[in-house]
């Protein structure tokens, strides 16, 4: 096994059992390894660290998946992990309840650059380091072992991989080919969900804790959700009760699969309207209509990939949200997301400050949300949370 020498002075995070080595805390690499490779991480003195993926390409260096040095990273480990993080989701799957979650969350798992996720009874996966790239049979060959599943899709088509030197890849890895839309349910609610096409890979389940407590607050209400993709929180709204539901979104495939899942469920489309826009805009069309919602909800896609697109990114949902409150009846409720990692809870509070002044608003607020359990966050690894929201009542 090829030995990376540690820049003196970095030790700190891999000994908190940090997942992550930067390139330029890297001192020498003993020779060339391949990129995907396990190497073995030494100090400075030449002490044993620990054992990871390398790859050159990537500004992170080093994946680390053993602290262990007497612990062997074969077969067997893989195995174990994947069974572990398997086992971990069974409380939360109730047949006819909820047969979708995450199987799989990549470092919060210690699987650093894999996702699994788990819609009935088949999977999607998504691969996302070279290291992992290698160990993609047995990952395969574990799943059909635990899960028997229909059909195992690979949705490895993100941008993301670029970083890593790798292409695309994408398609039926074990089974039949996934039908077109499959029927899932979660918290009792049905969905129908494309695979091979959906966005992310295939459907939001982190937010499925989150669309239950919203819905509690829908009864009689006349709701507004806005990035409403193929209608997780309309469809819950509904089945609380709501008396209306508007669903803002700009892609045209959602819109048509959040009609059909409202079928699905036997929602009545008269108390539903579903608008394709751009949900800045549209928000600006209500107010000039004087339209008014007594909940609205905002779900936006990640606006700040990184910590230096923070300021950029502040400033719009600060935009976004000032918009939805003035829009707001007096007392009414506004659900508000952000799945920006870089972005922690202080700073989207002020921000909605900010938005509330701007606004001429009072701002309570009465809930905090966050990731569900099959998106863990690991204490030594903090850029596993990502997920965070409000829910403010709006005076
Ligand atoms: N709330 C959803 C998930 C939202 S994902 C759920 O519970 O499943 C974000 C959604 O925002 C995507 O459907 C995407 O099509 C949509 N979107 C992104 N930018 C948008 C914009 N500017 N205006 C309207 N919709 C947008």
């Amino acid at each position: 096994m090829i030995d990376v020498i540690l820049k003196k002075g970095k030790e700190k995070a891999v000994l908190h059992k940090h997942p992550w080595v930067f390139s330029g805390a890297i001192e020498r690499v003993k020779g060339k390894p391949e990129n995907g490779e396990i190497v073995k991480l030494l100090d400075a003195k030449g002490a044993f660290m620990a054992y990871g993926f390398y790859n050159d390409k990537s500004r992170v260096a080093l994946r680390l998946l053993e602290w262990n040095e007497d612990v062997t990273i074969d077969e067997a480990w893989w195995r174990a992990r994947v069974a572990g993080a398997v086992a971990a989701r069974r409380f939360l799957l109730e047949p006819g309840v909820t047969d979708t979650c995450r199987l799989i969350f990549s470092e919060s798992d210690y699987l650093p650059g894999l996702i699994v996720d788990k819609y009935a009874d088949h999977l999607s996966l998504q691969i996302l380091t070279s290291g992992m790239e290698n160990i993609k049979p047995i990952i395969i060959d574990e799943l059909q072992k635990l899960l028997n599943p229909a059909s195992i899709f690979d949705r490895s088509d993100a941008s993301s991989r670029e970083h890593e030197g790798m292409a695309p890849s994408f398609g039926i890895l074990a089974g039949n080919q996934p039908p077109e839309l499959v029927a899932v349910v979660e918290n009792g609610i049905k969905y129908h969900i494309n695979i091979a096409e959906g966005q992310k890979s295939g459907f939001y389940c982190d937010q499925r804790d989150n669309r239950k407590i919203v819905a509690e607050y829908t009864k009689g209400k006349n709701v507004l959700d806005c990035f409403s993709y193929t209608g997780g929180f309309t469809l819950n709204a509904f089945s609380h009760g709501a008396k209306s539901v508007t669903s803002v979104d700009s892609s045209e495939l959602a819109i048509e699969t959040l009609k059909s899942n409202l079928a699905l469920n036997g929602f009545a489309a008269v108390e539903h309207r579903s608008i394709k826009s751009d949900v800045n805009k549209q928000l600006r069309k209500f107010k000039e209509d004087n339209e008014t919602f007594d909940l609205i909800i905002l779900d936006p896609p990640k606006y700040a990939p990184s910590r230096s697109a923070l300021d950029r990114a502040a400033r719009a949902y600060k935009d976004l949200n000032r918009l939805a409150m003035l829009i707001l009846e007096k007392g009414g409720l506004l659900a508000t997301y952000s799945c920006s990692g870089a972005m922690d809870m202080t700073t989207f509070k002020q921000i909605l400050a900010w938005a509330a002044l701007d606004a001429g608003k009072e701002v309570q607020f009465i809930h905090q949300f966050c990731q569900p359990a099959d998106h863990p966050v690991r204490a030594s690894f903090p850029e596993g949370e990502y997920l965070k929201g409000l829910l403010c009542r709006v005076f």
